[in-house]
């Protein structure tokens, strides 16, 4: 169904899609460079959940490496980041036991000395936080539904959806028009498998000499536990069983927080 009522526009310099890490980051720093600069830019995040950090599922361990150089006071301004990894193990599962490798086998990218278990979903609410106080607009409950173009075929901007539209297709009496969201930047940052990406990078050939994207499946658990069976920083990674030799995948359980653990068990 299409409304003829026309849209409103909002004007950005920026306008950001998606506030996970990239998107949130991206903000603050353009935020940083325009008053390094001296000069005044206006910067949007659309976040297509009911909160910043509602679609955000990783438990992760991160390397602080990045915010180290973006936001270098992150402990001082109270970062959810408090759960350094203090022991890390990789597991070899059979159907009636583990087989431990040792860690000097590990290849550099899987030590996880000087690393945190965190909650990347409140990493992310964090980082809205400081983007908001840096004059960033973050618009959490909007989905960039569309991307707009100029006459001369450049992206111009995105389009939040109509809402408010019964199952006929017809309005309802809640029925509110999407926005016109125009930037002279349009930045992507939905994650993998975005709507808005998987069109530009047809429409500009993104994919053009790439190699294909390989996607697996996961599920996550969070697990609260007993004090006793909590282990505050131990990181165990496995792979084997249940799956096959010739399957890739695996899990990881990280225990962070009071008795929290992230459990995914993960496959291609
Ligand atoms: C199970 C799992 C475990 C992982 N573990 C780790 C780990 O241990 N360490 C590590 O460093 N990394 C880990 N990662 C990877 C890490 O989560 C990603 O690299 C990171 O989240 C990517 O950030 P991003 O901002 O690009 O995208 P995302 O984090 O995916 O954020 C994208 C945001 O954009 C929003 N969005 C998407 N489309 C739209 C739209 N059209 N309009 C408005 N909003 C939109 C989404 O709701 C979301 O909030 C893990 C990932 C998964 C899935």
């Amino acid at each position: 169904m299409t409304s003829p009522t026309p849209r409103e526009t909002m004007e950005f310099d920026v306008v950001i899609v998606g506030a996970g890490p990239a998107g949130l980051s991206a903000a603050i720093r353009l935020k940083q460079l325009a008053a390094e600069a001296g000069k005044e830019i206006t910067v949007c995040v659309l976040e297509k959940g009911s909160e910043v950090g509602a679609h955000i599922l990783s438990g992760a361990v991160i390397d602080p490496i990045s915010l180290n150089e973006l936001i270098p006071d992150w402990k001082e301004k109270g970062a959810p980041i408090d759960t350094p990894v203090t022991d890390d193990r990789f597991l070899y599962l059979g159907p009636s036991g583990s087989l431990r490798f040792p860690n000097f086998l590990f290849p550099p990218l899987m030590s996880n000395h000087g690393n945190y278990i965190v909650s990347l979903g409140n990493v992310c609410r964090w980082l809205a936080k400081q983007a908001e106080e840096l004059g960033v607009e973050v618009y959490p409950g909007f989905a960039a539904a569309e991307v707009l173009y100029d006459e001369k075929g450049s992206v111009k901007g995105v389009a939040t959806g109509d809402m408010g539209i019964g199952r006929d297709g017809k309005p309802k009496a809640s029925f509110t028009r999407g926005m016109e969201l125009h930037g002279k930047y349009t930045f992507i940052g939905e994650g993998v498998r975005g709507s808005l990406a998987k069109q530009l990078m047809a429409r500009f050939k993104l994919g053009e000499n790439c190699d294909p994207q390989k996607f697996g499946i996961g599920l996550k658990e969070l697990w609260q536990l007993p004090p006793e069976k909590h282990k505050r920083g131990l990181v165990v990674h496995t792979m084997g069983w249940p799956l096959t030799d010739d399957t890739g995948g695996g899990s990881f359980m990280y225990h962070f927080g009071e008795g929290l653990v992230s459990i995914v068990r993960a496959a291609p």
